[in-house]
């Protein structure tokens, strides 16, 4: 009987998974969808929310392969889960797997929390973006909707899932910039409607799309308050330069997704510049708060999910 999860579960462990996962104590309700799924650190932040709230699941890794996510799905009522989220590269078709889903993970595009209602229907939220808005008012203590706001990566994943939630949240501008400038262009015509009202008088659109080159970024920089790197650069010391140090403002706030390295080359600039900076452990936090919020309709213990995100880390 074991007593301890393994480290990753597979297909094979859910189609049996009473079996699978015999003598649990408490049972595993709750898992992270991917492929690959053993770099998760979400275990180690909602195992100890969990404990703290004294709800009786626990939550594992489960490594899905795209051509077992619809049967994947099937078996999850089944199997006795609360709720899943769901990680690369299961997003977006997990958006086609579900019963219904919120506006949120409409506009994203993409599903990362599922909720397993008690008559077996799955619900799917997206946490990205409105963990992306949580994080941004604990790091600099200001609201979306009062920023102008420039997205590096706002074609990838992340940064359409920031992108979008910044447009709902009504921010005072929005600036997108991908290296592929024609997910960019499409997002803008999906957001163009909340930015219909002229509240921002200037010489600047309040919705723009710009090609990621310097003089480009140089033309928007006395225009912006919030610099967010959604890409995926940054986490390898080899990675190129995002920006040039020059093109950031002392008074600007730089939100890097990026949270491994604690301080980002980008950070470090930043704050050389004397701008504020922080890195994206915050969003890793917060989505994982708000898919709790979703699955038990209460608030999540933070503390006990940061001190295990921390501890994960080997972080204060
Ligand atoms: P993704 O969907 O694959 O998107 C990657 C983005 O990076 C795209 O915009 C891509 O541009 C851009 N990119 C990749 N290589 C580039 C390069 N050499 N130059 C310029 N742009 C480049 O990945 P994702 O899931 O959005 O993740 C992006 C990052 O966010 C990762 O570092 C991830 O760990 C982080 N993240 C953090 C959190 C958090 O909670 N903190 C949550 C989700 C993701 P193209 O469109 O041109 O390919």
């Amino acid at each position: 009987m074991p007593s301890e999860p393994k480290p990753v579960y597979d297909f094979a462990d859910l189609k049996d998974w009473s079996a699978a996962t015999a003598g649990l104590e408490p049972p595993a309700r709750l898992s992270v969808f991917g492929d690959p799924v053993a770099h998760s650190l979400s275990p180690q932040m909602h195992n100890p929310g969990l404990a703290e709230a004294g709800i009786d699941a626990q939550y594992v890794r489960l490594h899905i392969r795209p051509e077992e996510l619809a049967d994947a799905y099937r078996l999850l009522p089944e199997a006795g889960f609360l709720g899943t989220n769901v990680t690369i590269p299961h997003k977006t078709e997990t958006l086609a797997a579900m019963a219904d889903v919120t506006d949120v993970a409409r506009r994203i595009g993409a599903v990362n929390t599922v909720l397993v209602e008690e008559d077996g229907t799955l619900l799917g939220h997206n946490s990205d973006g409105p963990g992306f808005q949580r994080a941004i008012r604990e790091e600099f203590s200001v609201d979306l909707s009062d920023l102008r706001i420039l997205i590096l990566g706002a074609g990838g994943g992340a940064g359409r899932a920031a992108a979008v939630q910044c447009a709902m949240d009504h921010c005072e501008r929005l600036v997108l910039v991908n290296r592929t400038i024609e997910k960019a262009q499409s997002l803008k015509e999906e957001l163009a409607g909340f930015f219909r009202s002229d509240r921002l008088e200037g010489p600047v659109d309040r919705l723009e799309v710009i090609p990621w080159d310097h003089d480009a970024l140089a033309r928007q920089m006395d225009y912006v308050d919030l610099i967010v790197n959604g890409t995926s650069l940054g986490m390898k010391r080899t990675d190129p330069q995002l920006l040039h140090p020059s093109l950031i403002q002392p008074h600007q706030m730089v939100y890097d997704m990026v949270y491994s390295p604690p301080r980002t080359r980008l950070m470090a600039d930043a704050q050389a510049e004397g701008a504020r900076a922080a890195n994206g452990l915050s969003m890793l936090l917060w989505q994982g708060a708000i898919s709790f919020e979703f699955w038990f309709n209460q608030a999540a213990p933070i503390d006990a999910m940061r001190r295990g995100l921390n501890d994960a880390l080997g972080r204060k």
